[in-house]
């Protein structure tokens, strides 16, 4: 399990700041997550102020 991000995205990058494995990336158009990285913390989802990071 792991989550990933969507369109809704602004590119705010609280999300990048605060994942501890650093799985969160800026993408061409918005932050996108490895999923193979990610350990499924939820700190993305929590910081995020659109709502955007999603479990896959
Ligand atoms: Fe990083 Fe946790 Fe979000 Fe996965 S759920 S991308 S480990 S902050
Ligand atoms: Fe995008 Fe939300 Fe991450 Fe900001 S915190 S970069 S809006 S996913």
């Amino acid at each position: 399990m792991a989550y990933r991000i969507e369109d809704s995205c602004i590119s705010c990058g609280a999300c990048a700041a605060e994942c501890p494995v650093e799985a969160i990336t800026q993408g061409d158009t918005q932050f996108i997550i490895d999923e193979d990285t990610c350990i499924d913390c939820g700190n993305c989802a929590n910081v995020c102020p659109v709502g955007a990071p999603v479990e896959a």
